[in-house]
């Protein structure tokens, strides 16, 4: 696969992906808003709490787990001449070539497809959704998803150049770390593909996930993964 290049240009937003950019936030911050409402109204017990705070953690884990399988899926087998999704896939295979770019690229450049599905798929449950463990769920799983692409902006930014209260949510390992997702580019260029917090990454590379389902599809549909021959996304 001959390089890809980047055009500075994409680097800049334009009106679309800010308009996709700020529904994708005002959904997340709504979901989230609603959640909370109903978390501390009274008439909220203290189990469904204890219940909801669960869903927090699944929705939080699962919005990990699911970034991955996207990751590996686009890493491996998306199509940078896509008529729809062609540049996206083209920005992530890049990326690979030059990590940096993530970082110089307005955010709403990096997750404005993101906005565009958090509005689709979730402003039915803020509109609708009383529940509020759906909620708790819901809420945590669109933000994470939502935000995944920046966490991984902020996964290659110079810490000296990230607002204070990231360095901690990476430190802590809430979101993405640096030097955790520092092993997505390495050899053997196969691992660590979760962008939320790389906590789902460990069970993942270990049971080699990953490596199976390519097993399966190379003797389903006989199409090998990019990175059995790799080394062409450097
Ligand atoms: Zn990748
Ligand atoms: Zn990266």
């Amino acid at each position: 696969m001959p390089p890809l290049q980047f055009e500075e240009e994409s680097w800049q937003s334009t009106r679309v992906q800010l308009a996709c950019f700020a529904s994708g936030c005002a959904t997340v911050m709504i979901s989230v808003a609603k959640f909370i409402s109903m978390f501390l109204s009274k008439s909220t017990g203290l189990r469904s709490r204890i219940e909801s705070i669960f869903a927090v953690v699944v929705g939080y884990v699962l919005a990990d787990f699911l970034t991955g399988i996207v990751h590996w899926a686009i890493d491996n087998y998306g199509d940078p001449k896509h008529p729809v999704s062609g540049p996206q896939i083209e920005a992530i295979q890049c990326h690979h070539q030059q990590p940096w770019i993530l970082a110089k690229r307005h955010v709403a450049t990096n997750i404005y497809i993101q906005g565009v599905v958090a509005t689709l798929l979730f402003s039915p449950v803020n509109m609708f959704c009383e529940d509020l463990n759906l909620l708790a769920f819901t809420s945590v799983f669109a933000c994470c998803g939502f935000f995944s692409q920046q966490f991984h902006a902020w996964a290659h930014t110079p810490r000296r150049k990230l607002p204070p209260v990231v360095v901690v949510l990476q430190d802590s390992g809430i979101i993405l770390g640096p030097s955790h997702h520092a092993g997505h580019h390495q050899p053997p260029f196969d691992r660590r593909y979760c962008i939320v917090s790389g906590f789902c990454d460990w069970f993942l590379d270990k049971s080699n996930f990953f490596v199976g389902i390519e097993v399966v599809l190379f003797h389903m549909l006989g199409v090998e993964p990019v990175s059995w021959g790799t080394k062409s996304l450097l």
